[in-house]
């Protein structure tokens, strides 16, 4: 998938950084990110396996709107901690500084970088275990946060 990049600033060290971006019309897309920085994967939502499963083990707490887009995000969050690595990097819903491993910026300057080709994130291991393994990898999860 061939994605376009735009610049960000590290708000902790000030280095610059180029990270591929979706857009906001990508609906149910996501960029996932290397915990080292340096490596990205493309999630789509629609029709994934992983997402599916995921969403059934993570019960949706409250009502309305608000509590929708938060058990979202939740179970996005955890498509990226399920994924398998790329290149050798557990997988986070947001993006990290690759100098000093930071995940708040100052800025998104807009600027366009190259574009990049990201390739697809994979839950090969994830769906491999057993019901209750899943079960006790995403619990596992969700009390780090
Ligand atoms: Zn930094």
């Amino acid at each position: 998938m061939i994605v376009t990049t735009f610049e960000a600033k590290c708000s902790n060290c000030s280095e610059t950084s180029f990270f591929p971006e979706l857009g906001d019309f990508a609906y149910g897309d996501f960029i996932f990110y290397g915990e080292g920085g340096s490596a990205f994967g493309y999630f789509s939502a629609h029709g994934n396996s992983a997402w599916a499963v995921i969403e059934a083990l993570i019960p949706a707490s409250g009502t309305g709107n608000q509590s929708g887009a938060k058990h979202e995000q939740l179970i996005q969050a955890a498509c990226a901690a399920m994924a398998d690595p790329i290149s050798n990097q557990t997988l986070s819903n947001r993006r990290r500084c690759p100098h000093c491993g930071s995940m708040s910026f100052e800025y998104w300057s807009g600027a366009q970088g190259q574009k990049m080709d990201v390739r697809q994130v994979e839950h090969v291991r994830f769906l491999a275990l057993s019901r209750e393994a899943q079960k006790k990898a995403l619990n596992a999860y969700i009390a780090t946060l």
